[in-house]
C-alpha cells in the first residue's frame, strides 16, 4: 500500500514525501483511514511502529479546515512525559509544515508565561503532560470545551505513572461529542476499562502482540555480582560495536553514578532523568540525537518512547522492576526494521524479575558470560536457578563459583580499601577509588530495603501519587501558593452540576 491510498490530503502527502517515507507502516495503514472517517480508534502498538504519524497525519488533515479561537484549543494530545510530548510536537512540525496550524506544547519544567501567550493566540493542537494541563486549566488559562479530537498516547505508561485520575478528570472536562484516539503498548484490564469508558464504538487496530519485543533486537543477559555491574557494562561497551546506546538504570541516583563512572573511564556519556531541570534534559537529548554524546544513561520515564534514529544498542544496567519496561526499553533499538542489540546486566537478587520478563516475552533471555569476570548465580528462591539455566555459557572461560567462593571482604582489591579509608579520613577519594568502590554496606542495605519495598508494591494509588510527584513536575520546588493566589480561587463558586451518566470524573 502507498500513502496516497489512505485518503490523506496533498499537503500532508508532500510532507511525507519530503520526510522520505515511501510506505505506511502497518499501524498507519490500519489507523489512518478510520481516523479520517472520524471514528474512535483503540490502537495497541509499541513505540517504534510509526504510531505517532498514525495519529498526527490524519489529525493535520482533519484540523486543516477550521480556525482556533483564543484559549479554546481544538485538539488535545496527552503524553506521559515531557520528552514524548516534545517529540510529538516535532512530528507535528514536520508533517504539518505545509499547513498553518498553531501548536502549543504544555509541559512541566518550563515557564507558564510563554505557554499562556500561545494559548491566548489560539491553538489548533495542544500537546501536554497531564499535570501541566490541569495546572493551566485551573489557573483559568484555557477552556477545553472546543476539543474535537483527543489523543491519549502511551496509556499503559500513564497508568504506571499515576496519571489516570488526572486523565479521567481531563476527559470529564471535554465535550462528549468528540473523536478519541487511544494508544497503548499493552492492554492490561485497567487499560481496557479506561478504553471502554473513553471511547465510543472504537475500531481496534493491533500491530504487534502486546508486549512482544521486536524480532530485530538480539537479546542477551549477563549475571554478575552487584559490585561487578559497572565492570560488566564497560566490557560490553568495549567489545560491542556500539554506535550509540541507551543505558537504563532503575533509580535516578544510579543514573548519575553510572554516567560519572563511564565518563571517568573515558566514555562519552550523558545522563537523563526526571530530577534534572527541563532545559538540561532537552539539551542532553539534543546532544545525543546529534551524536555529540554516544551513550545516554537514563531512567525509564525520561527515555520512554524516545525516538532516536538508528540506536544500535540498549543496555539494562538494572533489570527493570516491571517486566513490561523490559519490552519498552529494548524497543528503543531495532526500530523501523533495523537491527539492534540489547544487553541486560542482572545481579544475584534479580531472579524473580528475570523470571517475570521471561514469562511476559515467553522465552528466556540467552545468558552470556564475560571473560575475566566472575559470573554469579541467582539467590535461592529468586527464580531461575543458576546462571545459565540448564545449559552452559555460550562463551567465556570463567568457571562457576558458589557463594562460598565469592571474594570475602578482606580479599577485596586494595583500591577499595583505600577508598574506604579515605572516607573515614574525611578526604575525597581519588577518582578511580570513587568509581570502583562498591557502596558501603549501610547504603547497600538501604538500597536492598528500597528494592524489596518496591517489589512489595505499595497500594497503586499511593505509588501512583508518589511517581507522579517524582516524574512530572519534579524539578519545581513545592512552595505552596506563596504570594500567588490562583485565578480559580478568586472566581465565585458555581453550584456543582448533577453528575450525568457515563461521567468518569474523579476528584483529585
Ligand atoms: P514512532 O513509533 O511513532 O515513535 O515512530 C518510530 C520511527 O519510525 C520514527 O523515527 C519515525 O520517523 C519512523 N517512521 C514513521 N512512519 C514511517 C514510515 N512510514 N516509513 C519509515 N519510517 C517511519
Amino acid at each position: 500500500m502507498i500513502f496516497s491510498e489512505l485518503g490523506l490530503g496533498p499537503e500532508v502527502l508532500r510532507a511525507i514525501e519530503e520526510k522520505g517515507y515511501t510506505q505506511p507502516t502497518p499501524i498507519q495503514e490500519q489507523a489512518i483511514p478510520w481516523v479520517l472517517q472520524g471514528r474512535d480508534v483503540l490502537g495497541c502498538a509499541q513505540t517504534g511502529t510509526g504510531k505517532t504519524a498514525g495519529f498526527t497525519l490524519p489529525m493535520i488533515d482533519i484540523l486543516a479546515s477550521g480556525r482556533a479561537r483564543a484559549r479554546m484549543p481544538r485538539s488535545l494530545i496527552l503524553e506521559p512525559t515531557r520528552e514524548l510530548a516534545a517529540q510529538v510536537a516535532e512530528s507535528f512540525e514536520t508533517y504539518g509544515k505545509h499547513h498553518k496550524l498553531n501548536m502549543a506544547l504544555l509541559i512541566g519544567g518550563e515557564t507558564f508565561t510563554e505557554q499562556v501567550k500561545k494559548l491566548d493566540r489560539g491553538v489548533d493542537v495542544l500537546i501536554a503532560t497531564p499535570g501541566r494541563l490541569i495546572d493551566l486549566f485551573e489557573r483559568g488559562n484555557m477552556m477545553l470545551n472546543d476539543i474535537k479530537v483527543l489523543v491519549i498516547d502511551e496509556a499503559d505508561r500513564m497508568l504506571d505513572m499515576g496519571f489516570i485520575p488526572d486523565i479521567e478528570r481531563i476527559v470529564s472536562l471535554l465535550p462528549k461529542n468528540r473523536q478519541t484516539l487511544f494508544f497503548s503498548a499493552t492492554m492490561p484490564p485497567e487499560i481496557r476499562r479506561l478504553a471502554d469508558a473513553f471511547l465510543q464504538n472504537p475500531r481496534e487496530v493491533t500491530v504487534a502482540p502486546p508486549a512482544s519485543p521486536s524480532e530485530t533486537v538480539t537479546q542477551a543477559m549477563v549475571l554478575v555480582q552487584e559490585q561487578d555491574k559497572r565492570k560488566a557494562l564497560r566490557h560490553l561497551l568495549r567489545t560491542e560495536d556500539v554506535k550509540n546506546a541507551f543505558i537504563f538504570c532503575n533509580r535516578k541516583r544510579d543514573v548519575a553514578v553510572v554516567q560519572k563512572s563511564l565518563e571517568g573511564h573515558g566514555f562519552n556519556a550523558g545522563a537523563l532523568h526526571g530530577d534534572m531541570p527541563q532545559h538540561k534534559r532537552t539539551e542532553t537529548l539534543e546532544l545525543f540525537k546529534r551524536g555529540d554524546i554516544t551513550l545516554l544513561v537514563c531512567s525509564d520515564v525520561a527515555a520512554r518512547g524516545l525516538d532516536v534514529q538508528g540506536l544500535s544498542h540498549v543496555f539494562n544496567f538494572d533489570v527493570p522492576l516491571h517486566a513490561e519496561d523490559y519490552v519498552h526499553r529494548i524497543g528503543r533499538t531495532g526500530r523501523a526494521g533495523r537491527m539492534g542489540r540489547a544487553f541486560t546486566i542482572a545481579g544475584p537478587e534479580d531472579g524473580k524479575l528475570v523470571a517475570a520478563i521471561a514469562r511476559l516475552i515467553k522465552r528466556d533471555i540467552p545468558m552470556i558470560a564475560i571473560d575475566g569476570l566472575e559470573s554469579a548465580t541467582f539467590e535461592e528462591g529468586e527464580g531461575r536457578r543458576g546462571r545459565f539455566g540448564r545449559g552452559r555459557p555460550p562463551r567465556g572461560g570463567d568457571e562457576r563459583r558458589g557463594a562460598e567462593d565469592r571474594p570475602r571482604r578482606d580479599e577485596r582489591p586494595r583500591r577499595e580499601e583505600r577508598a574506604e579509608r579515605a572516607e573515614r579520613d574525611d578526604r575525597p577519594p581519588r577518582r578511580e577509588e570513587r568509581e570502583e568502590r562498591p557502596e558501603r554496606p549501610t547504603e547497600r542495605e538501604r538500597d536492598r530495603a528500597a528494592l524489596s519495598e518496591a517489589r512489595r508494591e505499595p497500594p497503586r494509588r499511593d505509588r501512583d501519587r508518589r511517581r507522579r510527584r517524582d516524574e512530572d513536575d519534579d524539578d519545581e520546588p513545592v512552595v505552596g501558593f506563596g504570594d500567588h493566589v490562583p485565578a480559580f480561587l478568586l472566581r465565585a463558586a458555581r453550584p456543582r452540576p448533577e453528575p450525568s451518566g457515563g461521567d468518569t470524573s474523579q476528584e483529585g
